[in-house]
């Protein structure tokens, strides 16, 4: 027998609730739709209907898809790779179309096949599963078996020596939550499934409201033997991250400032006041027990970030950093009469 396909339908449309659902994206997301005849020998067996997130399969057309296994398409000419897959078979019968395109009469009896399939790489080859060795824990919760001393010369003496051995190292990121018993239960849960390391992000309001908090959570990490890391969490609106920054309210005149003479809500790397309070974060998070501060995404504003639509526009040019780049600040950025978008 010689398999093969005909293409019928390609087109790019919204996902809707369903194919969201499926695909886990929003019902607004674009995906692309597929409907391929399956041949046998030339004649018709079965048809297929499938969608993709029109980002993963930017330029397929019609022709890339004939007689070719989708599976093999995607992985040769997207990298992507299934890597699981959960299926589903129900009896049915044919309707008009279907009955049409595989020349049977109308209600002919036939299977419904549904997949969804998983991906083992994302397009861009970042994120790839992990194959972890599960970690046991003990019935009545504490200390993970062969959990490394807790307490910061312990940490940094077993961080040594972890080079050498053969031990799987990969963290996870951790943040919303600041009930201790829920995050200790979380943390259980991930240093059983292996990870040895976790990044705790510490916002604004974490410094402000949750120190004492976060210290609980650093240190029933390291009880649990995970290595900890700490990240500044939307800080000064500089840094990675979804938080908001009361600071930069406070503190325009420590402010980015575009190169129109508009100043925007985003600390200044450059700015003195700001450096001070983003040393400020870092003692605090060294405080809470953190074995590493994670300078994480530390950036110049992004226009549309702070509600500029003009994408040509760029920062920073206040007062600070003319002087560090050796030319006048432009008209406008001085403090008096800088606004605050
Ligand atoms: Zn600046």
């Amino acid at each position: 027998m010689t398999a093969g396909s005909k293409t019928i339908e390609l087109r790019e449309t919204h996902a809707g609730a369903a194919v969201g659902r499926a695909l886990n994206v929003s019902p607004d997301s674009r995906v692309v739709l597929i409907r391929r005849l399956r041949l046998a020998d030339g004649e018709p067996m079965a048809l297929g209907d499938a969608a993709r997130p029109a980002d993963r399969v930017p330029g397929l057309t019609r022709e890339a898809l004939e007689n070719a296994s989708f599976y093999e398409l995607l992985e040769k000419e997207y990298g992507v790779v299934i890597a699981s897959g959960m299926q589903s078979i129900e009896p049915t019968v044919t309707n008009d179309e279907e009955s049409e395109l595989l020349g049977v009469p109308l209600h002919s009896p036939a299977f419904l096949f549904e997949r969804t399939s998983r991906t083992a790489t994302r397009r861009d080859g970042r994120v790839r599963p992990l194959a972890l060795p599960r970690r046991p824990l003990p019935a009545g919760g504490g200390a993970v078996a062969a959990a490394r001393p807790s307490g910061r010369s312990g940490a940094f003496a077993d961080r040594r020596c972890r080079g050498t051995d053969s031990m799987k190292r990969a963290g996870v990121s951790y943040f919303g939550v600041r009930i201790p018993r829920h995050a200790r239960r979380d943390l259980e849960d991930i240093a059983a499934r292996g990870y040895t390391a976790v990044l705790h992000t510490f916002s604004e309001n974490d410094l402000a409201y949750y120190r004492g908090t976060m210290a609980e959570i650093v240190a029933a990490s390291h009880e649990l033997g995970l290595e900890v890391q700490m990240c500044p969490w939307g800080v000064g609106r500089t840094f990675g991250g979804e938080a908001e920054s009361r600071w930069v309210t406070f503190h325009p005149e420590a402010c980015q400032v575009l190169d129109d003479g508009r100043r925007v809500a985003t600390g200044c790397l450059n700015n003195p006041v700001y450096r001070a309070f983003c040393k400020e974060w870092a003692d605090a998070a060294l405080e809470a027990g953190t074995d590493y501060v994670f300078w994480d995404e530390p950036h110049w504003t992004v226009p549309e970030h702070v509600g500029v639509d003009d994408p040509e526009r760029w920062a920073c040019v206040c007062q600070v950093c003319a002087e560090l780049s050796g030319s006048g600040p432009v008209q406008g950025s001085d403090p008096g009469s800088a606004t605050v978008s």
